[in-house]
């Protein structure tokens, strides 16, 4: 939809052309989600894709992800990685976690990796993607420093991050210990199309990286919860993990009842652990 309160739209070349960003200014990234509602509070939109990050780099040691990464370079790259480095098993769990986000493809080339984080949606596919590979984040802030700090530390809340005014979400990154991983993804939904109410994923690290078993619930919950054990965990155990859960954290809206959330939860938990032992 048309936003015709903006009266700017600025393409910064470099970062310290990004700045001043106040509260009538938003960081204009894929635009999906900025042009689908009206924004009657906003006055500039400051596009950061003409900043020129690359989308993806891969090294040894981790993948590093722009913000800027749209959802169609991120699905590829579970095709690319099968090929290139069959060492990461994790490499499927790129276009599983686009999948959890239902759009077409006009969506899907436009959408971006930090547009997804910083919406903090419960049902934020790319939050699913990176809490369950141990994410760290990178973020700009306006006084030219950066901080970074775990994706399962960035979200708060349902539609709630840790973001100051004029702070800019730069980067993922993703360890290769996680990538070396065996995963496991299930998604359910109150209808085949529709927006994900739950989404559990199990990592299983390599025995070269301590054999971990890892669970990350989101979709079900207002923030993802990520759940680590020595070894894989007994039914008991994950009864046990589920139940640390606040009541209060379980996400209550049109996409599913907290009771159903909570339920699938398990269900969707115990196929997985099935499927990784
Ligand atoms: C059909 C359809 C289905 C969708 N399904 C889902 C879904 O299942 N789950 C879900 O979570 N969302 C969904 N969305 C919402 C949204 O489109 C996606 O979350 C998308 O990934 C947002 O990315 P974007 O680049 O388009 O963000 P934009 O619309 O450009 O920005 C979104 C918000 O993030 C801020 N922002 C963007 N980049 C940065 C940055 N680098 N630093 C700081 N702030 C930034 C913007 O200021 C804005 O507030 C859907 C949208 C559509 C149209």
């Amino acid at each position: 939809m048309d936003l015709n309160t903006v009266e700017a739209v600025v393409t910064p070349r470099r970062r310290d052309e990004v700045w001043p960003l106040g509260p009538d200014d938003a960081v204009l990234a894929g635009g999906t989600w900025l042009f689908s509602a009206p924004q009657p509070h906003l006055r500039r939109l400051v596009d950061v894709t003409g900043l020129g990050w690359p989308s993806i780099t891969v090294s040894n040691n981790e993948i590093e992800l722009s913000a800027t990464c749209t959802l169609t370079e991120l699905s590829a790259l579970s095709t690319q990685l099968t090929r290139s480095r069959t060492d990461w098993p994790a490499a499927p769990l790129f276009h599983q976690c686009c999948t959890a986000l239902l759009a077409s493809y006009k969506i899907w080339s436009t959408a971006t990796v930090g547009g997804n984080i910083c919406l903090s949606f419960p049902a934020g596919a790319m939050i699913s993607l990176t809490s369950a590979l141990d994410g760290e984040l990178v973020v700009w802030r306006p006084d030219g420093g950066d901080y970074r700090l775990p994706v399962t530390d960035f979200v708060t809340g349902s539609s709630a991050n840790v973001l100051d005014l004029g702070d800019v979400l730069r980067s993922v990154h993703l360890p290769a210990s996680a990538l070396r991983a065996r995963t496991a993804y299930r998604k359910i939904a109150p209808s085949p199309l529709g927006r994900s109410g739950v989404v559990v994923i199990g990592r299983r690290d390599a025995a070269e990286d301590g054999g971990r078993f890892v669970l990350s619930v989101t979709a079900a919950t207002v923030r993802p919860f990520v759940f680590e054990f020595a070894s894989v965990p007994s039914s008991a155990e994950l009864v046990e993990a589920r139940d640390t859960i606040p009541d209060d954290a379980w996400t209550d809206d049109a996409h599913g009842d907290p009771d159903w959330r909570r339920a699938m939860t398990l269900l969707l938990a115990e196929q997985v652990r099935a499927e990784l032992s």
